[in-house]
């Protein structure tokens, strides 16, 4: 089940249909829902997203699939990204994806899948 698509919902929380009370995982329910739930992007608290289009979301995103076949150059970050006329910005994203341990340089110089 989508808790967060089907039940607990920005605008609606469904909480009498939700399953996370009973197993105390839902601090704001556990409250007697006093007050503006905590939880970031949870039910009456939730900010829209950012547009994806265009967004460093969307380029790492690209980044990801460019790995999933093969490591990519330095050079190539920027291509891989969606951005070539962005270099700087390819890096930075590139440099997320290391920090989180989702990417790594080989030996090479070449960003690769962990
Ligand atoms: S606010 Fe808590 S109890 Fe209500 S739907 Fe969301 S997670 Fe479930």
């Amino acid at each position: 089940m989508e808790l967060g698509a089907t039940v607990c919902t920005r605008r609606r929380p469904r909480c009498g249909d939700c399953p996370l009370p009973a197993a105390g995982a839902c601090a704001w329910a556990l409250a007697g829902h006093v007050g503006v739930d905590p939880a970031d992007g949870s039910a009456g608290v939730g900010r829209p997203q950012s547009a994806f289009a265009g967004s460093d979301r969307q380029g790492r995103g690209r980044l990801v699939d460019a790995l999933r076949v093969g490591p990519v150059a330095e050079a190539s970050l920027a291509v891989a990204c969606g951005w070539p006329d962005d270099p700087d910005r390819a890096q930075r994203v590139a440099a997320g994806l290391v920090a989180d341990g989702l990417a790594g340089y080989a030996d090479d110089g070449r960003l690769r899948l962990p």
